[in-house]
């Protein structure tokens, strides 16, 4: 068949011990794109099992094959960011390395590319092939982040999505934000984009890289990222509690001057101390998380560190 030569498309997929995986995913992707200039960027993000070398191999036979491969593991956003700045396409398509994104659909966002769109972003129709607990747990969350900040990030999108080289130059150099969270960002960002349905498979081969402790840093991100309005609700929250507590006041004043029983009061005074002293630690916590991001962001550490690739920059 004519290939088709106008343009080179670019796909991003960042590994973390998917061995079983990335023959699978080389093949399948190879084979759906066939008649496209292709490249595929594999990153690795410091994978303790195969993968890389799997990648080699890969590479050795195949040119259209490159790779990135971090000195430690940076994590899921932190490697796709590396893809975006290692990617040459006109435009560039990321997708998870477990065959849970099929690469049947790869032609269907390269069509809407070239209608004219500069995003094409996916939406997961969920089904049974997504966990009961992956479903609640990402459909609460996106609720949380959808009421907390002034974006609006669809139900089930994920790390799936073409960007046009015009898209992936404004990510690569003009956001400079520490906590990546490119879903949030792809919303914020605008332009001409187009979504596209599908339903996930099952991941093919392993289990999810994202522990618990991953999804709820993750979820925190992507709530700090994008909004204040949690240090807007920790105001609220305070004043609500003064005036309750300045209620309170006079009410054991009146009680102290006009009554005998003060002594009784045991039981409300260590309620109250406690509720008080826990509401304040997670206030002084949703601060310190601000704060503490600025801290990371004010020492401009590198995303990621490369310690072996195929390409030259
Ligand atoms: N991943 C990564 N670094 C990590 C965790 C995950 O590069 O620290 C990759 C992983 O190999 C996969 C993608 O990110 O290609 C999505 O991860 P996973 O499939 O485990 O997440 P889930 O689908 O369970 O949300
Ligand atoms: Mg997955």
């Amino acid at each position: 068949m004519l290939k088709n030569n106008k343009f080179q498309i670019s796909i991003v997929i960042p590994c973390y011990n998917e061995e079983g995986n990335v023959k699978l995913i080389y093949d399948s992707v190879s084979s759906v794109l066939s008649e496209y200039n292709i490249e595929i960027v594999f990153v690795d993000d410091n994978s303790k099992d195969n993968t890389l070398n799997i990648i080699q191999n890969l590479a050795d036979k195949d040119p259209h094959v490159k790779y990135v491969s971090f000195s430690r593991n940076f994590g899921h956003q932190s490697a796709l960011r590396a893809g975006l700045e290692y990617a040459s396409g006109d435009c560039v398509i990321s997708m998870d390395g477990d065959m849970q994104h099929p690469p049947e659909l790869l032609p269907q966002l390269i069509k809407k590319w070239e209608e004219g769109y500069d995003i094409v972003y996916t939406m997961r129709k969920d089904v049974e092939n997504v966990s009961f607990f992956k479903r609640v747990t990402s459909s609460l969350f996106y609720k949380l982040i959808n009421s907390l900040s002034d974006i609006e990030i669809n139900e089930g999108s994920a790390d799936f999505r073409l960007l046009d080289k015009r898209i992936v130059k404004i990510l690569v150099n003009d956001i400079t934000e520490y906590h990546l969270f490119y879903r949030g960002l792809i919303s914020w960002i605008g332009y001409k984009q187009a979504g596209i349905e599908y339903i996930p498979n099952k991941r093919f081969s392993g289990k999810t890289k994202y522990s618990i402790g991953k999804m709820i840093n993750f979820a925190i991100d992507g709530i700090t990222s994008f909004s204040i309005k949690p240090l807007k609700l920790a105001i609220l929250l305070g004043i609500s509690l003064s005036v309750l507590s300045a209620l309170y006041g006079i009410y054991a004043l009146y009680m102290s001057i006009f009554t005998n029983e003060t002594v009784k009061g045991w039981t409300s005074v260590l309620v109250s101390i406690l509720f008080i002293g826990g509401v304040n630690m997670i206030l002084l916590g949703i601060i310190g998380e601000y704060v503490g991001k600025l801290y990371i962001q004010s020492k401009k550490r590198p995303y990621f560190l490369v310690k072996e690739t195929n390409i030259k920059n």
